[in-house]
């Protein structure tokens, strides 16, 4: 694509670094076919095509955002599905995110709507405040409806409509230490605790730290560490997201400076995502550049550190079939496809994959609250989707999916790494149904696997 930027716009590094990306792009329209929003509202500016020029428009001319770009932008689930489509590298995830940067700097937006991104930046990444609105949701649930009723309000309904019926008691594994391994030790990783999901469902990360423990593995909670940032970040709100990837940094290089680390293990793909790029959001930043690159070199995803290691016979054969979804930021943002339905292959489950597993659930960090009503459409055809599999259970890697699956569906969805611990020793999580007796014989499971 040819672009007209002056020198002098050149001389900013995020519009230099938007050019190159904005360069790059052939105009194919081969990422249509796969954007979740261009698949459902069928309109060409809600495509990563489209985005893309309303993106190039907005900064070759350097003016600040109008209503029309603001809201095909916001329509974005930032599944990143474009960019595994996209046979010329486009880097749409860092075009995106300057295009919010400069939207958050220069766009006025309505109250309602600038009501609601303050309350989620200023309540979701604090664990406290969170767990505080949960509780003020579950007494708000009946007006779910009302507010739904009211377009101003609608997503306050939203909001409260994902809100869970029950709050998880805190985990005493979240507490920042060191979780020292039982069997004879051969690796040191901290943990990512996270804001929302030691929320929501703090067994996630439980379950994570008893079955590393138990094959050997020391596993660090760092003081200091919080939100990766992830949810201003996609808001446009940069200088906040820079705050919290150098807290983390931080709280990590002590770590590291500190007896190693072999891996910095995350158990939520969204936030893997994030992490992963703090070399990139932090290129600029003298004193943080190389720690920031240090730290994304060493995140990964608990499946993708399970894959280094040698794991013991399972302790159960559960004989359980699981429909494994794959979160975008899993499949899309960080390219991990197979790792998962490995583990739980070796694990003994047989594992489906669903149909048109590359379309987003609608969950997209705050986007289900945000844009409610495309999220539902997404949400109804994921859930569809799955249950036409007919597994005994969905297996997934992100909170934020399966917060967003269970409200559609009566099938358990829970977190890979919990049937992991199960299967390796450890509790079975709530709502799985139980191992069921008997040895399915192998052309059973490949019969299963194929339906
Ligand atoms: S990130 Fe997802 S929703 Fe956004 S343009 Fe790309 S494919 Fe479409
Ligand atoms: S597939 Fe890639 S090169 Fe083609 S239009 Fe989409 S972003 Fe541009």
């Amino acid at each position: 694509m040819q672009t007209n930027f002056t020198p002098e716009q050149l001389a900013d590094p995020h519009v230099e670094t938007s050019e190159k990306i904005l360069r790059s792009c052939v105009h194919c329209g081969f990422c249509t076919a796969t954007c979740p929003t261009y698949v459902t509202l069928g309109n060409e500016l809600d495509s990563p095509r489209g985005r893309i020029y309303l993106i190039k428009d907005m900064l070759e001319n350097d003016r600040p955002a109008d209503e029309k770009t603001v809201k095909h932008i916001d329509r974005c689930l930032s599944c990143l599905a474009c960019m595994t489509t996209c046979p010329s590298g486009v880097n749409y995830m860092h075009l995106v995110d300057h295009a919010r940067a400069h939207i958050e700097k220069t766009y006025k937006r309505p109250f309602f709507d600038q009501l609601t991104r303050n309350i989620l930046a200023l309540v979701l990444p604090y664990p406290g405040r969170f767990k505080a609105s949960l509780y003020a949701a579950k007494m708000g649930r009946p007006f779910a409806a009302i507010l739904k009723a009211i377009p101003p309000l609608k997503r306050f309904g939203a909001m409260l409509d994902l809100a869970p019926t029950e709050i998880a008691r805190p985990s005493p594994y979240a507490k920042p230490g060191a979780h020292a391994p039982v069997a004879e030790k051969r690796g040191r990783v901290a943990i990512l605790t996270g804001c929302a999901q030691p929320v929501l469902k703090p067994g996630i990360n439980e379950a994570t730290i008893k079955l590393l423990t138990r094959i050997g593995v020391e596993v660090v909670v760092p003081e200091g560490e919080g939100c990766c940032g992830a949810l201003v970040h996609h808001m446009g709100r940069e200088e906040k997201a820079l705050v919290d990837a150098r807290r983390n940094v931080d709280a990590w290089t002590r770590a590291i400076d500190n007896g190693g680390l072999d891996a910095i293990v995350i158990t939520a793909s969204g936030c893997g995502t994030t992490i992963k790029d703090y070399g990139h959001m932090l290129r600029l930043d003298p004193d943080y550049a190389e720690k920031a690159a240090r730290v994304s070199a060493l995140a990964k995803d608990i499946t993708e550190y399970l894959s280094t290691i040698d794991l013991p016979a399972p302790a159960i054969q559960p004989n359980l079939t699981v429909t494994y979804h794959s979160a975008c930021s899993m499949q899309h943002g960080q390219k991990i496809t197979m790792a998962p339905k490995s583990l739980l292959k070796a694990a003994g489950f047989a594992v489906k994959d669903p149909p048109e597993g590359h379309l987003c659930c609608g969950s997209a960090g705050t986007y289900n609250i945000m844009q409610p009503e495309i999220a539902a459409q997404l949400k109804e055809r994921k859930v569809r989707n799955l249950e036409s599999t007919r597994p005994d259970l969905i297996a997934t890697g992100n909170i934020g999916c399966i917060t967003q699956i269970a409200s559609g569906t009566g099938i358990p969805i829970v977190h890979t790494v919990e049937l992991l611990n199960w299967i390796y020793g450890g509790d079975k999580p709530a709502g799985v149904p139980d191992a069921r007796p008997g040895q399915r014989t192998s052309l059973e499971a490949l019969v299963e696997a194929a339906e």
